[in-house]
């Protein structure tokens, strides 16, 4: 049964499974804007739901909802008083679930917003506010940590030494926000490198990104690192032409991002197919961010090379009417309605 993160690494892919913010929001229980993760105290159901869902669907990891859960976004929605309660229920509600199957618990830790490079008196402030959510993290039980959404290498390289100094696995990515580097200015490959000289264990990059604009990053930073390769994008169709889901536009113009993606959303296929291709180009830790629904994550499983508890309902077709052995007929005496 259980074994840490890294033996799972070596022994194979390990699936990720995140973008629980975006879901719980499209449920009705996060408010887009602030995007802090009220639901964990405010519907605990909903979360545990969601955990079971990718779990099922073949989620490696359970990874606490602890994004935006930090001191800065609980103020701007005026539940400072909740931050400890928050961070704790939120481990032992991924903890819970993942016992039900034979998942990791990731603690997580993101960008806070609150760093400036040029500001040295802001890594106190945001060391301060790792080090109290991490530490109720480890207190109530996690197998490593997921250092998330890193827009900067400095701020990155702080979340990475509070996890070192608890004492735990650390899975450190960026933000692929910008065409080529970190906001510091560091290429991505070359920050990962870092990172992994600094003692990450799995280093790489989730978010933003969909697919067809994340992969073409991953075989630089495989070739700069010796350590586990994390790449975790978002379910969504960007191109050259809008290589993050924030540049994304609909046809009259208008940002779709956050909450107008769904046009770009990508098929459960699409997804599969990225999985395979992430392992082509050396990828160890395969998951989908903002965007994701356990169908897609059941596809990717699946791509992997395995059934999981959801594949007992994964598609067959053959047994649709529509796509029967009989289809013929059926056309025949559907066809019109189904042409038109
Ligand atoms: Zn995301």
């Amino acid at each position: 049964m259980s074994s840490s993160i890294m033996d799972r690494l070596r022994a194979g892919a390990v699936l990720g499974a995140e973008g629980y913010v975006f879901e719980l929001e499209r449920r009705g229980y996060i408010k887009a804007g602030p995007f802090v993760p009220e639901v964990v105290l405010d519907f605990p159901d909903a979360l545990r739901e969601l955990h079971r869902e990718f779990l099922r669907a073949g989620a490696d990891v359970m990874v606490a909802l602890t994004y935006y859960a930090h001191r800065e976004k609980l103020r701007d929605v005026g539940r400072e008083d909740d931050l400890e309660a928050m961070n704790r229920q939120a481990v032992r509600l991924a903890r819970e679930v993942a016992r039900e199957g034979d998942a990791l618990v990731a603690g997580n830790v993101c960008n806070t917003w609150a760093y400036d490079p040029d500001d040295p008196a802001t890594k106190q402030t945001v060391r301060a506010m790792y080090t109290e959510q991490l530490g109720w993290a480890a207190e109530e039980g996690i197998d490593f940590v997921i250092s998330e959404t890193n827009d900067y290498l400095g701020e990155a390289l702080i979340a990475l030494e509070v996890i070192r100094e608890l004492g735990l696995p650390a899975m450190v990515t960026l933000a692929p926000t910008q065409p080529g580097q970190t906001r510091d200015g560091y290429r991505y490959a070359e920050a990962c490198r870092i990172l992994a000289a600094e003692g990450a264990h799995v280093v790489g990059l989730n978010c933003d990104r969909g697919p067809q604009t994340m992969l073409p990053l991953i075989t630089d930073i495989r070739e700069a690192v010796d350590c586990a390769v994390a790449v975790q994008p978002v379910p969504y169709r960007t191109d050259p032409a809008a290589p993050t889901m924030e540049t994304l536009r609909s046809p009259d113009g208008e940002r779709a991002f956050p909450i107008a993606l769904d046009p770009f959303g990508c098929t459960r296929f699409e997804m599969a197919r990225f999985a395979q291709q992430a392992r082509e180009l050396g990828a160890d830790y395969v998951g989908i961010c903002c965007g994701a629904g356990p169908h897609h994550v059941r596809a990717m499983a699946e791509a992997l090379g395995r059934e999981v508890p959801a594949s007992k309902y994964s598609p067959s077709m053959e047994l649709h009417p529509m796509f029967r052995a009989d289809v013929a007929a059926k056309d025949a005496a559907f066809r019109h309605s189904w042409t038109v």
